[in-house]
């Protein structure tokens, strides 16, 4: 198998493919589906849920040990290594028993402190190679805490995989993507790679092409993608799973852009625009803390005067004049309100600390 690092696209200008059904089924199923996806020569790994941890009883909940059977022959069958999820000792003590040595551990799991422990201690030693999902919830540091769990017990970590977070009533996807987690985390582990997961963000087959090009245009290094020879009659996440054919057509239509683009002097090009960037971004702060030291001083004055904070003719006055600088200087109405209001609301808060200090004691300690 071919290593996983970072910047895997723009090193071998393809990303890193794990893909299979979301759940091993029947031999049969497990094995047809393996063998289409070895025809496409854009799979790294295969995988399959053996155990599901499914949100409602009653439901499949993954087929057990015995699939861990078919798995080795898919494997051995296409030459191709296989991946499971394990989400206790002894789903890892099978898995490993079963020469599957490359584990990921689901997003049910990574979000509890007591499971992450004991697959860490479980894993300790055994030389198996771990890829992590996030959480559930949109909590980097639940993420960050699983990892280093298996990075203090010296387990190697493959990877981790962003497959978006749970949000209450979210329509579009099945999980928020919060694309600023994933990449939060990149910053704070520069040398872990990490993939996408589209399917269990997606929900369903549409939007899979959208995120998983966007998971290429943000640097990610692969994808996590379900697959299943029969994807309407899957046992369980039937309408995110794509045949062997799509899956397939959805790889070679993605984009893959290099850092530097294709081109060396358009890139110092644009090097000079963001250093300008750079430096306009430093005025503009400079410029906002000094509008706040003002907004200080006449918050003393309004003390001193009893004056009262906020005054409707005047931030009416603010906003229509502000507005109209800004849709003339090509800013746009959304943007100017936002923005406006952020500044307003900012300049309201530090006045009312100076005129109510004993609420500004009060909201510390609320915070403490
Ligand atoms: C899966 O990959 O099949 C799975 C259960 O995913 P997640 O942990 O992301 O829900
Ligand atoms: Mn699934």
């Amino acid at each position: 198998m071919v290593k996983l690092e970072r910047k895997f696209v723009e090193k071998h200008n393809r990303p890193f493919v794990i893909a299979g059904p979301c759940a091993a089924e029947t031999e049969d199923q497990l094995i047809e589906t393996a063998l289409s996806l070895a025809k496409t020569s854009k799979v790294d790994i295969l995988r399959a849920g053996i155990w599901k941890p499914r949100t409602r009883p009653g439901t499949f909940q993954g087929i057990g040990e015995e699939g861990l059977k078919w798995m080795q022959e898919a494997s051995k069958l296409t030459g191709l290594p296989a991946t499971v999820e394990v989400a206790n000792t002894q789903h890892i003590e099978s898995a490993l028993k079963h020469g599957i040595d490359i584990l990921w551990i689901g997003a049910k799991t990574t979000v509890n402190p007591f499971s992450m422990q004991e697959i860490a201690d479980a894993l300790k030693g055994t030389g198996a190679k771990v890829m992590v999902k996030n959480p559930i919830n949109p909590s980097l540091a639940l993420w960050l805490g699983a990892i280093e769990r298996l990075e203090n017990a010296g387990v190697e970590i493959m990877a981790i995989i962003h497959r978006g977070f749970s949000d209450y009533g979210n329509k579009t996807f099945r999980n928020n993507p919060t694309w600023q987690i994933p990449i939060e985390m990149m910053l704070l582990k520069p040398d872990l790679p990490v993939l996408n997961d589209p399917s269990h963000i997606c929900g369903n087959r549409h939007l899979l092409q959208s995120v998983a090009q966007k998971a290429m245009d943000l640097n990610f290094d692969g994808l996590m993608i379900e697959v299943h020879r029969d994807p309407d009659n899957a046992w369980s996440d039937a309408n995110q799973q794509i045949t062997p054919e799509q899956f397939d057509m959805l790889v070679s239509k993605l984009v893959l852009r290099k850092e530097k683009g294709t081109d060396e002097k358009a890139f110092e090009e644009l090097e000079q625009n963001r250093r300008e960037i750079d430096a306009l971004d430093e005025e503009v702060l400079r410029l906002l803390a000094k509008r706040m030291e003002i907004v200080r001083e006449i918050g003393k004055h309004k003390k001193k005067y009893n004056t009262s904070i906020f005054q409707i003719s005047r931030w009416k006055k603010i906003i229509t004049q502000r507005k109209e600088l800004g849709e003339s200087l090509n800013l746009s109405p959304i943007f100017l309100n936002r923005i406006l209001k952020a500044i307003h609301d900012e300049s309201i808060n530090i006045q009312e600390n100076i005129l109510n200090p004993v609420k500004l004691i009060l909201k510390l300690m609320i915070l403490i």
